[in-house]
């Protein structure tokens, strides 16, 4: 007799071989594939994801090459992904797995969460997918359908309930089809179990379904509102000289770290406007701006801030003595090389016009 976990990998297990979706990484088991994928997948739509990874993996097709590329190659084929800092640690990844594993991806869960921006779902994710091991994968999406299968009203967001998830997960996965089973948890979570309106009458799971019989399917999973976001004011520029014009690499901490970018600085609250972004100009650059005029402003949304970007266009009048390597002059053609930010490609149509 079949215990109920066991009952709910085996309707899982056959729903997704089922009805799975043709994706372009399900057409491979290499663990180099099953990893860029999940790595895209962790903030951007699968169809977003589609294009990115075919594109992804034919500039990089082997682990070697990833890790022997140069960063601002890996940060152009990332560019539009956003979240900067996967595509940098991916890099940083493959050049570990190269010194340390001799270039084969590890294939223990330990082993993989051990290597940058691999958190225990990606872990999970590759050991099980690509090397069937039965440890769990569980994500936002996974955590929901726990929650409404088993009628937990924890805070998604608590590390005690992701903790409890993560051991559901553990408990529950398939120990002869661990491949199929996180897949179909996904896919469960991606097309049945949705947040708003869950598809329970097409759910190969609803009879296990606590809160299915309970009626409170919607109301779960529990997830505290996050804080509003922090709006705050960046005064960006652009500084021609002849046709070109002036980007910088940005700090290597931070938002948008070590990408190139309009110079750009937080508005200081006293100043006038303008102000402040000459100010920076000049203590980071050593370079004399005037004022010449105001071209416009976007709004950038990041996870835990707001950027409302005013571009003001500055005319050059002393460029300083000291050589950075940090600033460069660009034309238009060239500036295409670069893995400009979002945030910062908005404001291109002020320039273009200008
Ligand atoms: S029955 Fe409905 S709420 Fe329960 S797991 Fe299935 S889709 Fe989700």
């Amino acid at each position: 007799m079949k215990t109920s976990d066991e009952a709910i990998a085996d309707k899982l297990t056959g729903w997704y071989e089922a009805v799975k979706r043709q994706l372009p990484w399900r057409e491979s088991r290499d663990p180099y594939h099953i990893w860029i994928s999940e790595i895209m997948l962790q903030q951007t739509q699968v169809d977003t994801v589609t294009g990115y990874y075919r594109a992804f993996i034919e500039r990089f097709p082997t682990i070697q090459a990833l890790a022997e590329a140069d960063e601002d190659a890996v940060l152009k084929a990332w560019e539009g992904l956003g979240y900067y800092s996967r595509a940098r640690n991916l890099r940083r990844a493959a050049m570990m797995i190269m010194a340390q594993y001799g270039g084969r991806m590890p294939e223990s869960y330990e082993e993989l969460l051990a290597l940058p921006g691999v958190g225990p779902y990606t872990a999970g994710a590759v050991a099980s997918i690509a090397y069937n091991r039965p440890v769990p994968a569980v994500d936002g999406n996974v955590m929901r359908v726990f929650s409404r299968l088993f009628s937990l009203h924890g805070d998604i967001a608590l590390p005690d309930t992701k903790r409890l998830m993560q051991e559901i997960g553990s408990r529950l996965v398939s120990k002869s089809e661990p491949s199929s089973f996180n897949q179909g948890l996904m896919e469960l979570g991606a097309l049945v179990c949705t947040p708003l309106s869950p598809k329970c009458t097409q759910c190969p799971v609803q009879c296990f379904c606590e809160a299915r019989k309970e009626g409170i399917e919607k109301q779960l999973p529990v997830k505290k509102k996050k804080e509003k976001q922090k709006e705050v004011v960046i005064e960006a520029a652009v500084v021609r000289k002849g046709n070109r014009v002036l980007i910088v690499k940005r700090p290597a901490e931070g938002l948008l770290a070590s990408l190139w970018a309009f110079p750009s600085v937080q508005k200081d609250e006293g100043q006038q406007d303008g102000s402040s972004i000459r100010q920076e100009l000049e203590t980071a650059y050593n370079m004399e701006t005037g004022l010449h005029g105001y071209l416009g402003e976007k709004v950038h949304v990041f996870t835990h801030i707001k950027w409302l970007l005013k571009l003001y266009e500055l005319r050059l009048q002393r460029e300083g003595a000291l050589d950075y390597p940090e600033v460069r002059w660009v034309d238009m053609e060239e500036l295409k090389k670069y893995a400009l930010p979002t945030a910062f490609k908005k404001l291109l149509e002020y320039i273009e016009e200008s």
